[in-house]
């Protein structure tokens, strides 16, 4: 997986909005403030973008 400074589901770059840091793995993540519920609420959507997303449980 590329570690780069977009959002691991739009790939909006932190020159275009706010990008909320995240750490995983022993990489650093990046997740605009738009998806962040995705991650909370419909972890599966991130399967394929997100290395073990289909192991998270929703909250
Ligand atoms: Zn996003």
């Amino acid at each position: 997986m590329e570690e780069n400074k977009t959002c691991l589901v739009c790939k909006k770059t932190e020159d275009e909005i706010p990008l909320i840091l995240l750490t995983y793995k022993g990489k650093d993540l990046r997740i605009c403030p738009q998806h962040m519920p995705v991650l909370i609420h419909n972890p599966h959507e991130l399967v394929g973008k997100l290395d073990g997303a289909e192991g998270f449980e929703a909250g």
